[in-house]
């Protein structure tokens, strides 16, 4: 009898985790590296925010809350999902969890069975699959390969749906292409679900504020209304108002799953940190404007990324819509060895090669599902990515 579970044996270590923890190694043992391969904004959590954080504390609110939030931000979440979203949701449909992943883990775990199946966009988060597999249903893979934009089209939803599919997977705007949906182009996935009522949707809306050109954001539950009753839409603090370690996502969705994630989450981490929680409510209900301003900041560095990558030999790369990721495709330097002497064989050689010859951390697309590109997160300092970007172009010229 072996000492681990068999459920973690089917799952893999994050691959962005990885990489990050090589280049923090690099940078200890004295290496100058540019870590592009996290994905958090680097901006400060705002000021009114973490105001809000120390007045709860001062308050005494320091114990235990309810399982799946305070009413407060409950309310604040309904809040928002009706303003910013058109959803028609009360407190009473809207979970909390600690953070965006646990909501979706918690949702997959407490809905999932051997033998069902999740339909789940290529690329994709590296967590996604892990998850589906943990909670012993499978992963089938639907490709959305830069011919269609990094986007899911309906032939290739009806195609990757069958009797068995449980969930669909939607994230928009996506990590790693950067790809968001039109209301259109949703409208389209949302004709192909209607004729598969067996089909929950579960969509990762993290990056909601972050949609550029003056695009607007849509969510499927409000394209298409008859969807509501079997869609969990998910969204979260952690990169709209750079708090990724208050740890705090949220959703709002079918009260029988929500009941189901009660019990898990009740018998696991129980409440978010009450702490957080108060700091999200003021987050939600407090002031949004400076949210435009971040998006700006972020849509030029996007635009300065993306002109170097397509001015580096060898490198292909759409223009993303949304989120901070770039999903280049560096398929025609593959073959090729690098000034290093290193074969660059594969997606994977290409970032580590960067890595260990230029002192730049970036992720392999393979990692995502899609081989031949790499993911470069753009939610850094403009002059570490100025830096970054020349290292980049060197290294892609040195490939030959
Ligand atoms: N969903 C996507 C697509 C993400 O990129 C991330 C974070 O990288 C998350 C969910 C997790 O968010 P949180 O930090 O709130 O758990």
């Amino acid at each position: 009898m072996g000492l681990l579970s068999d459920a973690l044996s089917r799952v893999q270590p994050s691959a962005t985790v990885g990489i990050t923890q090589r280049a923090r190694q690099m940078a200890q043992a004295g290496a100058d590296i540019i870590a592009l391969s996290a994905g958090e904004p680097d901006f400060d959590t705002p000021e009114h925010v973490r105001k809000a954080a120390i007045a709860a504390i001062e308050r005494g609110e320091t114990r235990y809350t309810n399982v799946d939030g305070i009413a407060e931000l409950k309310e604040a979440v309904a809040a928002k999902f009706r303003r910013d979203n058109g959803l028609d949701v009360t407190a009473q449909d809207c979970f909390v969890s600690s953070g965006g992943k646990q909501i979706i883990f918690n949702a997959l775990m407490a809905t999932l069975n051997p033998g069902d199946e999740v339909v789940v966009p290529l690329p994709y988060w590296v967590s996604y699959p892990e998850i589906v597999r943990l909670a012993g249903a499978e992963p089938v893979f639907a490709e959305a390969s830069q011919a269609t934009g990094f986007k899911l089209t309906p032939e290739t939803l009806e195609a990757a749906i069958s009797p068995r599919t449980k969930w669909l997977l939607l994230n928009t705007p996506s990590n790693p292409s950067g790809a968001a949906y039109t209301a259109d182009e949703l409208k389209g996935l949302a004709e192909v679900l209607l004729r598969h009522p067996h089909v929950y949707i579960l969509t990762d809306d993290i990056y909601e504020v972050l949609v550029y050109d003056g695009r607007s954001f849509a969510t499927i539950a409000e394209v298409e209304p008859r969807l509501l009753a079997r869609t969990l839409t998910m969204n979260g603090v952690s990169k709209s108002h750079a708090m990724t370690g208050w740890r705090i996502g949220y959703c709002t969705g079918p009260r029988e799953i929500l009941a189901a994630m009660l019990k898990l989450q009740g018998q696991s981490t129980t409440n978010p940190t009450s702490i957080s929680q108060w700091a999200a409510v003021e987050a939600l209900n407090g002031p949004q404007a400076f949210l435009l301003e971040w998006r700006d900041v972020f849509q030029k560095r996007r635009d300065y990324v993306v002109a170097r990558l397509r001015g580096c030999k060898g490198l292909e790369c759409l223009v993303p819509e949304g989120a901070f990721y770039a999903f280049p495709s560096c398929a025609a330097l593959l073959g090729g060895t690098s000034a290093g002497g290193r074969k660059i064989a594969t997606d994977e050689d290409f970032v580590m090669g960067l890595l260990e010859e230029n002192g730049v951390a970036l992720v392999h697309g393979t990692a995502f599902g899609l081989p031949g590109h790499f993911r470069i997160s753009y939610a850094a300092s403009d002059s570490d990515l100025e830096r970054a970007m020349d290292r980049i172009e060197a290294f892609c010229a040195g490939i030959v």
